[in-house]
């Protein structure tokens, strides 16, 4: 008998053609009426793939076995109610870290160099009148991870080629790795040239970018969002930004996406990316390769590949 899938979000066509090979599925973000759609399927689903998995469609979901999120951090699923009936949650680590940080990489060089507003400036004609300002280098400068996880190591290797040097924040002190560690992220704000945050989001580590931190990076610092929205008191960050309290700020993520604050939009010293992280062909079809094995070994019965709950 064939097994009913939820599929919440677009995937790659490679991972859409495999998991219609095994499943019967059921594409919540493309019904016209998703109530609808769940009303007549919700008894039957066993599992979903893709993101965006509140409380309440997981309680309308009476037989959920397995919640298979496609990407590497799962703060739109609702671990505690998955974990409260028995649900398993997988995710995609790993074969994302070297797109993320590589967006990583260009975003700074992005804010240094005034990449795009460069680009701009020779397309509107201007060069004939006169050069482009001068911009900053990243060699030389010390760049402080908030978050030496997967993708934080990554950005740290890529950032160490450049010349910069590096150290980190985090909860606890990791052996083994070069780089100085801080126990105390306002100082290292206060020390570091740049600041980049890749931690988890929700709430363990809402506003963890606080206004406190903002300040201690001041006028001349920079700073670099590719983790979540909310891990920056976003209100505090425009505000820094836009009384010159802070130097620049390249951001992949926001708080309320796709809003983006009107003041961010107008700021020269931002750069803004769309959450593009994972977004490359490489990465997406891996993520879905991922999402596609860890359903496989779930109706198996064989261990998942990679779980978080
Ligand atoms: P990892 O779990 O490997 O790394 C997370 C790191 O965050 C760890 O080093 C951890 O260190 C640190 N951390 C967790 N909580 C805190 C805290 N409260 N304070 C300080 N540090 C903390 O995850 P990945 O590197 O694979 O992914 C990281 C995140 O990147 C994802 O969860 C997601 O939010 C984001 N991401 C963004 C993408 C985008 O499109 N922009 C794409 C993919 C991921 P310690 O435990 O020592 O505190």
């Amino acid at each position: 008998m064939t097994i009913h899938l939820l599929q919440t979000f677009p995937m790659p066509e490679s991972c859409e053609k495999a998991l219609a090979e095994r499943f019967t599925v059921h594409q919540l973000h493309r019904a016209a009426e998703p109530d609808r759609l769940l009303d007549d399927v919700a008894g039957s689903i066993r599992a979903i793939a893709g993101i965006g998995v509140p409380q309440a469609l997981i309680e309308r979901l009476t037989a959920l076995e397995i919640i298979a999120n496609f990407g590497v951090g799962y703060d739109s699923i609702d671990i505690p109610t998955a974990v409260a009936r028995n649900i398993r949650v997988t995710n995609t680590p790993d074969v994302l870290s070297d797109s993320v940080a590589e967006l990583a990489i260009g975003l700074m060089l992005s804010l240094a160099r005034r990449l795009p507003q460069a680009d701009r400036y020779v397309r509107n004609g201007h060069w004939p009148r006169g050069n482009f300002p001068l911009q900053r280098e990243i060699g030389g400068y010390t760049l402080g991870i908030v978050g030496l996880g997967r993708i934080g190591k990554e950005i740290a290797t890529r950032a160490q080629a450049l010349k910069m040097r590096v150290v980190y924040h985090g909860r606890t002190e990791q052996i083994r790795q070069p780089y100085v560690f801080y126990s105390d992220l306002t100082q290292m704000a206060r020390e570091v040239d740049w600041l980049l945050v890749v931690t988890p989001g929700g709430s363990g580590t809402e506003k963890l970018i606080s206004r406190d931190v903002l300040e201690a990076l001041g006028p001349e610092g920079m700073f670099v969002n590719v983790a979540r929205g909310t891990v920056v008191d976003q209100g505090a960050l425009v505000e820094l930004l836009a009384q010159g309290r802070l130097g620049g700020a390249a951001l992949d993520v926001f708080d309320r996406e796709p809003e983006v604050p009107e003041t961010l939009r107008s700021m020269e010293n931002v750069i803004l990316s769309p959450h593009q992280g994972s977004a490359t062909r490489e990465a997406r079809d891996a993520m879905g390769a991922l999402v596609v094995a860890n359903l496989d070994a779930h109706f198996a019965g064989r261990p998942l590949l990679t779980p978080v709950a």
